[in-house]
């Protein structure tokens, strides 16, 4: 039998069929306003996207495979953490118990139905269950350590330096949810871009570095061991949803760029300056004074570090020129296999399939 037109030389030619209909071409696929079947997976166009999805699923973990016993040891243990520990635990709690589901609420109920690429959606369809796992482990800490659960979910009203932070995000999850808004004009494409943005580089990529770095600091000595292994999966996966979001973000720029005014990208400079003061107002919340041998004025470095890095990632010009990183294990904790036996609790080389990798 002679092969179809579809399928001549494995090549995605599309021919008119006997009704009428396309079958799809790869270009003709859009991330933003594309016209093609989205119940489409192959032929693939944006294969960074199934790439980031099968690294996704590789990297597969659940919060309640690791041991929190040692934990609830040292946290009943009146002797075991300071106050000021203490403080910097059930803050950093208060702002990633809700965090996650806010993430998650944007991508199920917003961005989602506004990106037209299937791989796209496939990978946002993982990095969902991921905020739900995320979600989850940090369910998981507060139950485990008797935690008022009360205070801890209620953070993200009463404690202004969590509240601001979401204060600033919200409005931008908002447009993205709401079922009147839709793409296809000059305005509402930037306005979707400018939510991803928000969404990928300054909550994912910024407003949870200072908590990830609290609580793998307290790993480093020692303490909550078991939160901290918890925390590293959950940066190793947030890391990942920050370089989807920004392989997203070029994306879109480079099929629209129209989108990118220097008037946009001016605007986009003024929000990351809000997100860095934001972010270090809930450091000096969290740290009135030293601990762990972190002090809340090293982070102001160290935001601005990361700032940099978004702005860089996604074409912005830099805003903090020479900014340093003052915690450079953190770049160690981005390698699992280089760190395997950084804590003690259990070997942390975890995989349910293909290879353990980081983004
Ligand atoms: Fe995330």
């Amino acid at each position: 039998m002679p092969p179809s037109p579809a399928s001549v030389g494995g090549d995605m030619l599309s021919a008119p069929s006997a009704t009428g209909f396309r079958r799809i071409r790869i270009d003709d696929k859009r991330v933003i306003n594309g016209d093609t079947d989205v119940n489409q997976l192959v032929p693939f166009k944006y294969k960074w996207a199934w790439e980031k999805y099968l690294a996704a699923c590789a990297n597969h973990w659940m919060p309640q495979e690791i041991s929190m016993s040692r934990d609830i040891a040292l946290w009943k243990d009146p002797n075991g953490l300071t106050a000021d520990e203490r403080r910097l635990v059930t803050r950093n709690l208060g702002f990633f118990v809700t965090a996650d589901s806010l993430a998650a609420n944007n991508i199920v109920l917003g961005t989602y139905r506004h990106i037209t690429a299937p791989e796209c959606r496939q990978y946002l369809l993982r990095q969902a269950f991921e905020e739900a796992i995320h979600t989850h482990a940090y369910q998981y800490i507060v139950e485990s350590l008797g935690l008022d659960e009360g205070e801890i979910f209620n953070a993200y009203q009463e404690i202004g330096s969590i509240r601001d932070k979401d204060d600033f995000l919200i409005p931008f999850i908002n447009i993205l949810t709401n079922s009147d808004f839709k793409t296809g004009t000059l305005e509402n494409d930037q306005k979707l871009l400018r939510s991803l943005i928000v969404f990928a580089c300054l909550m994912e990529g910024l407003f949870f570095y200072v908590g990830f770095v609290q609580i793998l600091a307290l790993g480093r000595q020692n303490k909550m061991t078991g939160a901290a292994e918890q925390y590293q999966y959950i940066l190793r996966d947030e890391s990942m949803h920050c370089n989807f979001g920004i392989d997203l973000i070029n994306q879109i720029k480079m099929e629209n760029p129209h989108l990118w005014t220097a008037e946009f990208r001016e605007e986009i400079q003024e929000l990351v300056k809000q997100a860095v003061e934001l972010e270090y107002r809930y450091a000096e919340d969290t740290m009135p004074r030293g601990v762990l041998g972190l002090n809340a004025p090293m982070f102001k470095e160290y935001l601005r570090f990361i700032a940099n890095r978004r702005c860089q990632q996604i074409g912005v010009e830099l805003l903090y020129p020479g900014a340093n990183n003052p915690f450079p294990w953190m770049s160690e904790m981005t390698d699992l296999k280089k760190e395997r036996n950084f804590f003690e609790t259990r070997v942390i080389e975890y995989q349910t399939g293909g290879a353990l990798s980081w983004e």
